[in-house]
């Protein structure tokens, strides 16, 4: 068993970190503070980005691309997130598109799908992945609850929990979107929210059902979709918490037409998201790392009762214990990236490198918050920028929640060495 990276990776790790500690770092909290999220995406970045490759990185030799595996991909995210992680995000989402693509495309859909990025003549190609949606929440959207919050809720009564019942994932239909086959054609209805890049996108990964009498599981069908397909607009974008260098918009699909020989295998979306979810790992690290180092440096210089605040047990504690995190959320998710490099079956090990690594990251940002005392809470502090950035890691790429229950102990509970 050898733990240590190649030669080739450790010159990625290099290049990427200090494109991250040039490019990135200097600009990031000026973006941060721009309270307009369409002033937020920092092209300039992403530009001098795509010149070094970050958006051509996975396209495999034969189309182009250096065809790096996912341990590169996980390091090359682990540094562009300690530089920033809506930077990172962008690339992960970017990368979350094309992979089902790379992995599960004709080599016709490949190669033009692929060439458009190799070219990039302007340095702004990237793609998003459009999978989320409004969905049916009881009678009423987020949205809808938001604005009615004061005058309507919808009722629970005691009688509906005593006759709850969840159905079950192989039954449910809640996907909206459609794709009706019309000829040689797919016609795409719908409207997709949250999606990272929506705005700036080049080309969609979008997820619709193809049958809504039928259950999600048997119906969704995957489909690349040029962004200047007529009947594409861009809705809401979104003012988010934190991750602010990505940008985030609603999509809109009404009557989009695409050729159906653009349809891409299911189980290569699906497969693609739970390589994914490694991805979020490494940028969690990234994240947590940033945050860990600034804390100590911040910890040997600060002198508060009586010492140097390092000196107190209670502060070395937290960031010994801080180290430990981020080594172990490194490790992981190193596992499961060099799992799926192996072509070994994905599942607990991916799930398990993003629900560890983002809960850790949300507490290693917070210790750090912590260490930097009542700075910590200062706008023109670093801390307080990574908090927000790390809270929304156990939320995106499935919930925490979801993927515990419904990922990880499946997974366990018949094979506890998993
Ligand atoms: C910054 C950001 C970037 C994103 N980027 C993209 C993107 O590029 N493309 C895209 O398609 N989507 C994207 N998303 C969407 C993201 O994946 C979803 O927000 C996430 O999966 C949660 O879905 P939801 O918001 O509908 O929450 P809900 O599904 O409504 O969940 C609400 C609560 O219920 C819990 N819950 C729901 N179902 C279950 C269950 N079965 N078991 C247990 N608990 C459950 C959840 O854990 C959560 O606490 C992004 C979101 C964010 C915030």
């Amino acid at each position: 068993m050898d733990f240590s990276l190649s030669t080739d990776q450790l010159q990625l790790q290099q290049v990427a970190h200090e494109f991250a500690r040039k490019q990135i770092r200097p600009m990031a909290a000026e973006y941060d503070g721009r309270s307009d999220p369409k002033e937020a995406f920092p092209w300039e970045i992403y530009e001098k980005g795509n010149e070094i490759g970050f958006n051509k990185a996975l396209i495999p030799e034969a189309f182009g691309g250096p065809g790096l595996g996912n341990l590169d991909l996980a390091i090359i995210i682990e540094e562009l997130a300690w530089g920033d992680a809506g930077v990172a995000l962008t690339y992960l989402a970017h990368w979350l598109a094309l992979r089902p693509l790379i992995n599960g495309g004709t080599d016709e859909q490949r190669s033009r799908f692929l060439a458009p990025v190799i070219a990039d003549t302007d340095g702004h190609y990237l793609a998003a992945i459009a999978a989320t949606e409004h969905g049916t929440a009881g009678d009423l959207s987020p949205r809808d609850h938001l604005r009615q919050r004061t005058d309507q809720r919808v009722g629970v009564t005691p009688e509906d929990f005593a006759t709850n019942y969840t159905i079950p994932a192989a039954e449910r239909r809640e996907s909206t979107t459609t794709a009706r086959l019309d000829g040689d054609h797919y016609v795409i209805n719908g409207t997709k929210r949250f999606i990272t890049n929506g705005p700036v996108a080049s080309v969609y990964l979008v997820t619709a059902t193809m049958d809504p009498s039928k259950p999600d599981a048997e119906a969704t069908g995957c489909f690349m979709v040029a962004a200047n397909t007529p009947g594409i607009s861009i809705g809401k974008i979104e003012n988010k918490m934190g991750h602010r260098l990505s940008k985030m918009s609603e999509v809109l699909f009404e009557d989009v037409c695409i050729p159906s020989s653009d349809r891409i295998p299911t189980e290569a979306t699906i497969h693609g998201l739970a390589s994914s979810t490694t991805n979020v790992g490494a940028l969690c690290v990234g994240l947590a790392r940033a945050a860990y180092e600034e804390a100590l440096s911040y910890a040997k210089a600060r002198y508060k009762g009586g010492n140097r605040i390092i000196f107190h047990q209670a502060i070395s504690m937290k960031l010994a214990d801080m180290a430990i995190g981020i080594k172990t959320g490194r490790l992981l998710t190193h596992l499961a990236a060099w799992e799926n490099d192996q072509g070994k079956p994905l599942g607990a090990s991916q799930y398990m490198a993003k629900v560890y690594c983002s809960d850790m990251a949300l507490k290693v940002t917070l210790e750090a918050q912590q260490i930097f005392g009542g700075y910590g809470y200062m706008r023109d502090f670093p801390v307080e920028k990574w908090v927000r950035d790390a809270r929304v890691c156990p939320i995106y790429d499935f919930t925490n929640e979801m993927l515990r229950v419904n990922h990880i102990l499946p997974s366990i509970a018949f094979d506890p060495s998993a």
